[in-house]
């Protein structure tokens, strides 16, 4: 069994629509045990800042579904939303990102290859990402360092 962590966006068209319609397709796939959602937040643009406002959200997921499998997963789903990638971090109806994974004992889980990279190289610098996820789980830490005390650097 996998836990995944899943950084959710939208900027385009009726953005809770998409998140809201993706969590419940994910939450009825047959592999998927057990997910939650925090809440979904207002947040700026980040890297490409030309562009509407986003919602974003982090996703708790605990399936059997491989690192890859979960990748095809989610993708078919930005699809369903009509994903269209045209400009880097651009705006999208739909972005659904693997940030963290551990195994059922515990360990971390990474993986760099042509299609993923575990853990999201970006997702300790984005406070549209750790902030949902220390509403899911206010102990997490990464590389020695509290997503508490990340969070404070990131705002200072
Ligand atoms: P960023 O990954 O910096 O947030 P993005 O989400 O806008 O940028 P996409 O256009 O959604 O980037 O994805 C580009 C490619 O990234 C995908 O085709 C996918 O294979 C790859 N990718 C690598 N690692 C991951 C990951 N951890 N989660 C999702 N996609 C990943
Ligand atoms: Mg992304
Ligand atoms: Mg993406």
């Amino acid at each position: 069994m996998y836990t995944y962590y899943i950084s959710v966006g939208s900027n385009i068209g009726n953005r809770r629509q998409f998140i809201e319609r993706a969590y419940a397709a994910l939450s009825i796939h047959h592999e998927v045990h057990s997910i939650a959602s925090s809440s979904i937040i207002e947040t700026e643009p980040w890297g490409y800042t030309d562009q509407n406002g986003f919602l974003n959200a982090v996703w708790y997921v605990n399936c059997t579904l491989e690192p890859h499998e979960l990748l095809d997963v989610l993708q078919s789903l930005e699809c369903v939303a009509q994903r269209k990638r045209e400009i880097h971090w651009g705006p999208r109806t739909l972005d659904l990102d693997i940030i963290y994974a551990v195994v059922d004992s515990g360990i971390c889980v990474y993986i760099n290859d042509e299609r993923l990279v575990i853990p999201h190289p970006y997702f300790w610098d984005r406070l549209f990402v750790l902030e949902p996820l220390m509403e899911l789980d206010k102990e997490f830490t990464y590389n020695g360092e509290s997503i508490c005390d990340r969070i404070q650097t990131l705002k200072t």
